[in-house]
């Protein structure tokens, strides 16, 4: 069976409080049709029904501190405690020393090992990706920029970073952004086509459609929780929530789709990161089994490598 890994990041289960949390009051018609009217809220945490589970993910691990995006997503990506493997919560990057456990473990370089079609959709600019060209040698320092995240890391370790301003006008890669308007204003790419969140969806489920498993990852929903305003977020929200409905419509049936985050932060605007659970949010075949093994961030990628087989 096929998995579309979906990171999207600071996204916590929290209070049904609509004036800090934005998920309390967000429409979110896609998310909320396959939840049969529930939020993503803490109180929803452990609902299954008919299309869609949904899980809280301890983001803590147990470590005194708020979680934080380097060593959550190399958690998440690797299966492993690099909280504590690290010695406490770290970020945003993945820490220079985490590096090339996340290069060499992560779930999508072990399920090529195994033989399986795996597939990084975000684009990313070709001269970032070129200074990686030479090999693994060159992931520690700064000058990586945002490839010291740990999804452009884990594409690295599986050889699937090649996804460009070619691929992104083609329709074959999404923006991290999930639209294209930063790509064409900030990078100026004038010639890229404008997208809405839809079509980005539908065009992230044939890339899932093409591969055993495909990994996205979008950051504006941390973005908007650290520097944004509650209808800031409330528009992250809505963005996503109609990438969502794009890609329920188009992806293919044997495809489980699974939404995860790394640690709080958009669901209370009164302050930053959080420590509630992180969102876990499984839809299609098996989605009950596998939202039943989420307890915290090191067991998705195992989940993920189960339905892959
Ligand atoms: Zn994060």
């Amino acid at each position: 069976m096929r998995v579309l890994l979906i990171l999207l990041d600071g996204v916590g289960l929290g209070a049904d409080s609509p004036h800090t949390n934005p998920l309390a009051v967000a429409p979110m018609p896609a998310v909320r049709g396959v939840l049969e009217g529930n939020r993503l809220l803490a109180d929803s945490a452990g609902f299954r029904g008919r299309r869609a589970s949904l899980a809280g993910l301890d983001a803590t691990l147990g470590v005194p501190g708020i979680p934080q995006s380097g060593t959550a997503h190399a958690t998440l990506l690797t299966g492993q405690d690099a909280v504590r493997r690290f010695g406490r919560h770290y970020g945003p990057w993945v820490p220079t020393a985490l590096r090339p456990t996340v290069v060499r473990d992560n779930v999508l370089a072990r399920a090529r090992a195994r033989g399986r079609s795996v597939a990084f959709a975000n684009a990313y600019p070709e001269e970032l990706a070129q200074m990686v060209a030479g090999g693994l040698d060159n992931v520690s320092g700064r000058r990586l920029g945002p490839l010291r995240s740990g999804p452009p890391l884990a594409a690295i370790g599986a050889g699937a970073l090649h996804r460009h301003t070619t691929e992104l006008a083609r329709g074959e890669a999404v923006a991290s952004e999930i639209t294209n308007d930063g790509w064409i204003t900030r990078l100026r790419r004038a010639g890229l086509p404008r997208v809405s969140p839809e079509e980005a969806g539908r065009n992230l489920a044939a890339i899932a459609g093409d591969n055993d498993l495909t990994l996205f990852a979008h950051y504006t929903t941390d973005h908007v929780g650290h520097r944004g305003t509650f209808q800031d977020a409330l528009a992250a929200i809505q963005r996503v929530d109609r990438f969502i409905a794009g890609i329920l419509g188009a992806i293919p049936g044997d495809t489980l789709i699974l939404v995860v985050s790394d640690h709080g932060n958009l669901e209370d605007v009164t302050r930053g990161h959080t420590s509630n659970q992180a969102m876990g949010f499984a839809v299609g075949p098996g989605h009950a089994t596998v939202a039943d093994g989420l307890r915290d961030l090191r067991d998705v990628a195992e989940a993920v490598l189960g339905v892959v087989g």
